[in-house]
């Protein structure tokens, strides 16, 4: 399902006023829902506060709008290969990868790469967590596959292995077919039977 995988880059204009965001100045985001996945709103928090809708965001939270910049500060090769991964994973939208995107979403989150903006349990008790790309601002949607402990290290070898290039996507793919994903089955997430 394409809404699992969602990224939604940052605007550079008030998606209200239209006219455009000012480097280093609040800025409210927002996701809304739509039948294909999200679009993505960034407004000035005047706009957001004063416009009229009649729809409810899926997410929204403040932060700070940073105009691009040509040529972005180095950081270790290594940061760069993984936010690069997760973006050809997220664009791949391979179910079979969820647990791999999930960890390293996680592993970027850990790196300062990433910042958790917000989670949303679902009807059907699904999670989906909402990324954002520190400098870039791109914006991941991200389900939350609620691993199993004993399958994390597994899944983070596998993580590691596509950074280091000695598995591809289509290898890791299988294998994570095989077995089975390793996730809690909708009976064991739901509440504690009596017996
Ligand atoms: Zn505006």
């Amino acid at each position: 399902m394409s809404q699992e995988w969602n990224i939604r880059s940052r605007g550079h204009i008030c998606s209200v006023c239209m006219k455009g965001l000012v480097d280093r100045t609040p800025v409210v985001s927002v996701l809304k829902e739509t039948p294909s996945g999200y679009d993505r709103l960034d407004c000035h928090p005047e706009c957001w506060k004063t416009c009229e809708r009649d729809w409810e965001p899926f997410s929204q939270w403040d932060g700070v709008y940073f105009a691009p910049v040509k040529e972005a500060k180095k950081e270790p090769v290594k940061k760069e290969d993984a936010g690069e991964l997760l973006r050809q994973l997220v664009a791949l939208d391979d179910p079979e990868m969820k647990n791999v995107v999930y960890v390293l979403a996680v592993m970027l989150e850990r790196s300062k790469i990433l910042v958790e903006r917000d989670a949303k349990t679902l009807d059907d008790g699904s999670i989906r967590r909402v990324y954002e790309d520190r400098k870039q601002g791109d914006t991941f949607v991200i389900l939350d596959p609620r691993l199993r402990l004993e399958n994390l290290a597994e899944v983070q070898q596998q993580v590691v292995a596509l950074l280091s290039g000695t598995k591809t996507l289509g290898e890791v793919a299988s294998e994570e077919e095989a077995a089975g994903n390793g996730e809690i089955s909708s009976d064991e997430a739901s509440e504690p039977q009596a017996d």
